[in-house]
């Protein structure tokens, strides 16, 4: 065996030997083979802009592709977007992955990509308030139209797809913050018959819980601020993208075919909103420990859960690993487990909502979501306050938590605090 043999045996982006793996075994490996240059176990930071060239064009190929520029490529974003790859492709069908600068620098990019002037898009009106934001006022002054219906009622979706015009299903499961659950196969069903690509928000169940890739989704979105960071230290946003998702009514527009990954590939290099070395790195060391995260974070939210539901103070729980939540028997079906992200509506109203807030001491008040610690909010007048007033707007005694991995009873000794 010469000595290039052995180094590219240890290239990230070779062969997908972490393939029919464990979910938690492609985590920690996947995208982290040993450097081929020092033996490091962990990828290090490649916190360089450019790399030297052996002669004009003579880029060194030691750890893949050959880099020339951090933009196009780094191999710390590499590894990166190798393990995500490997977490939400299906067994059979490898998907291309791509890491951002935020969760929104993640969907401008996709929408740029696959959308033009006179695009139609359908999403739910209960979508992230940043991504209605963003399709509503910075796609939309760009001629991009949108209907935000309930994805949890495939009729009223049906009702407001618009063959050859609606280019994307944008849906959401569970959703933020009304935990509602769409059903990811009817959909991609639906947008596939009206020649659309489905696209699924995958920041509240993670690949750990959920891999809509393999339910027929084409394109994955991920905010990886939250549970794949999960650790309230870096701001970052991903695509996963489908080998198979096509957009044909772009074909040949700005010299690139329809291939959906082809064409976000150029776009994450043309606009440039990508993910710098450390934020990969941060993601990347946050997503080793995803899988034990996770179930302890839905642990946690099962026994706050069986805690509100009792309380007298509390009008109802959102969450839809309750059987009387309309949609527990999709998310049994198409979810591992059901997250840790609880919902609940206080009979007091809002009075009650901004009294809780104010009242934890172990919930910090805080926007975000997914990390180790537990944060607690107000989510009409914090994270949805922009879509106050639209078909979007939340109710004013809601409260939303995003149950973190502290002890549950110190959790919900809190909570028995604050609702006293
Ligand atoms: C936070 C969030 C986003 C946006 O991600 P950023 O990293 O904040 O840009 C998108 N979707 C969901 C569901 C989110 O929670």
């Amino acid at each position: 065996m010469t000595a290039v043999t052995d180094l590219d045996a240890a290239l990230p982006g070779t062969p997908t030997t972490w393939t029919g793996r464990g979910f938690s075994t492609r985590a920690v490996h996947a995208g982290s083979e040993p450097d081929p240059a020092t033996g490091a176990v962990v990828t290090p930071i490649y916190q360089t802009s450019t790399y030297k060239q052996d002669g004009v064009g003579g880029l060194r190929t030691g750890l893949g592709p050959g880099y020339e520029y951090s933009r196009s490529a780094n191999p710390t974003r590499t590894g990166l977007q190798e393990c995500l790859a490997a977490l939400e492709s299906p067994a059979d069908a490898p998907a291309t992955a791509f890491a951002f600068a935020s969760g929104l620098a993640a969907e401008d990019t996709l929408l740029r990509s696959v959308l033009g002037p006179g695009g139609h898009l359908v999403l739910g009106d209960d979508a992230y308030g940043g991504s209605y934001r963003l399709i509503a006022r910075v796609a939309g002054p760009w001629g991009v139209t949108h209907d935000a219906v309930p994805m949890a009622d495939p009729d009223a979706v049906r009702a407001v797809l618009r063959p050859g015009t609606t280019r994307l299903l944008w849906v959401e499961t569970p959703t933020n913050p009304l935990l509602g659950i769409a059903d990811v196969a009817v959909l991609a069903d639906l947008a596939h018959e009206a020649g659309a690509l489905l696209v699924v928000d995958n920041t509240f169940a993670t690949p750990y819980l959920q891999t809509p890739l393999a339910l027929g989704a084409d394109v994955v979105v991920h905010s990886t601020t939250k549970y794949c960071g999960g650790h309230s230290d870096v701001v970052g946003g991903a695509l996963v993208v489908s080998a198979t998702a096509s957009a044909p009514w772009l074909d040949g527009v700005g010299g690139l075919g329809a291939s959906v990954a082809e064409r976000v590939g150029f776009h994450q290099n043309a606009m440039g909103a990508v993910a710098g070395p450390f934020d990969a790195w941060l993601v990347q060391r946050g997503l080793k420990t995803l899988g034990v995260r996770m179930d302890r974070h839905c642990d946690n939210a099962e026994r706050v859960v069986a805690y509100l539901a009792d309380h007298p103070r509390v009008r109802s729980v959102l969450y839809p690993g309750l059987p009387d939540h309309p949609g527990h028997q999709v998310a049994a079906r198409q979810m591992r487990r059901f997250g840790g992200m609880v919902s609940f509506r206080l009979a007091g109203g809002v009075e009650d909502a901004l009294t809780v807030c104010k009242r934890t001491e172990v919930f910090t008040l805080a926007e975000s979501l997914g990390g180790v610690e537990s944060l607690v909010e107000h989510p009409g007048r914090m994270t949805h306050a922009s879509v106050a007033g639209s078909a979007l707007e939340v109710p004013d005694d809601l409260v939303r938590l995003s149950v973190g991995i502290e002890d549950a009873e110190d959790l919900l000794a809190d909570l028995e605090r604050a609702l006293s």
